[in-house]
């Protein structure tokens, strides 16, 4: 009778390696005009339904509820109200840096001013401060802009506590 190979006393091996796969893809004409009027000119910008009225931020292709393609950019302020916030503890990788992003930090969903959803993103406190549904916030620009979500380098509160 024959032994297979499997059968012998044979260990798996592994083989180790460290993989780097850069890569690119289209983000669309919408969200293309969202980051480069942030670049450009540190504009946040939605884009609004002929059909319904609402606006969305970052703009999309269509609206959802009606099903039509959506082609009317608008300028948003680029300040909000906190709509839901939490404190994240867990460090994990930023897929947007490839590095653990230090913690604890507030990451709060925001109406901005002039849309109809919700821009989900960090909000950084001082100090002696909290951040707290409700309260008004603000969008700080990154110095060194690269047409990307870190463009918005966090979102700070408004008004003073
Ligand atoms: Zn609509």
């Amino acid at each position: 009778m024959r032994t297979r190979y499997w059968e012998r006393d044979t260990s798996l091996l592994a083989i180790e390696d460290v993989s780097r796969m850069p890569f690119k893809w289209a983000i669309g004409i919408e969200s293309s005009k969202f980051f480069q009027e942030i670049r450009d000119r540190e504009v946040l910008v939605g884009i609004k339904c002929q059909s319904c009225g609402r606006v969305y931020v970052p703009p999309r292709m269509v609206c959802g509820p009606c099903f039509v393609k959506l082609y009317d950019i608008v300028e948003l302020g680029n300040e909000g109200v906190v709509k839901a916030v939490t404190l994240v503890n867990y460090p994990f990788i930023d897929p947007d840096t490839g590095t653990r992003r230090p913690v604890p930090y507030d990451y709060g969903y925001i109406q901005l001013d002039g849309a109809d959803n919700l821009f989900s993103h960090v909000v950084r406190t001082k100090a002696g401060q909290s951040v707290e549904v409700g309260d008004r916030v603000r969008a700080v620009f990154a110095s060194v802009k690269k047409g990307n979500v870190q463009d918005i380098a966090y979102f700070e509160l408004a008004d003073s506590k």
